[in-house]
């Protein structure tokens, strides 16, 4: 299968917004699209590792939720002009520079 670089993740979701999708959504309808289908996760994950159970025929493809998820989440990075790999790279830093000991020193997260 095709492998994409975040920017040709973002230039493909444009391309396909520009031919397909007519134009971009609203940003605040885009954050209630991201919402819905960070819910429909939700409810994936909580019937396959909590407690709730799935009905007959209920769809299950959490692939499919988090493509969807990262979709919204693009249109919303083009629309608003965040580059998702510096912004990423320069999370990571950040992170990597604020939490250096923090995860390694928490004792409720180590290995049993
Ligand atoms: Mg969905």
């Amino acid at each position: 299968m095709q492998e994409l670089t975040l920017n040709q993740a973002q230039s493909a979701v444009d391309d396909w917004i520009q031919s397909v999708g007519v134009r971009y959504f609203s940003e605040l309808t885009n954050l209630a699209q991201l919402v819905e289908e960070v819910g429909e996760l939700a409810r994936i994950m909580s019937r396959t590792w909590g407690d709730q159970s799935f009905k007959p025929g209920e769809d299950n493809a959490i692939d499919e939720e988090l493509a969807d998820i990262l979709f919204v989440l693009i249109c919303i990075a083009n629309q608003t002009g965040v580059n998702l790999n510096d912004s990423l790279l320069n999370n990571l830093e950040a992170k990597a520079a604020r939490d250096t000991r923090r995860h390694h020193d928490n004792p409720k997260i180590k290995e049993p």
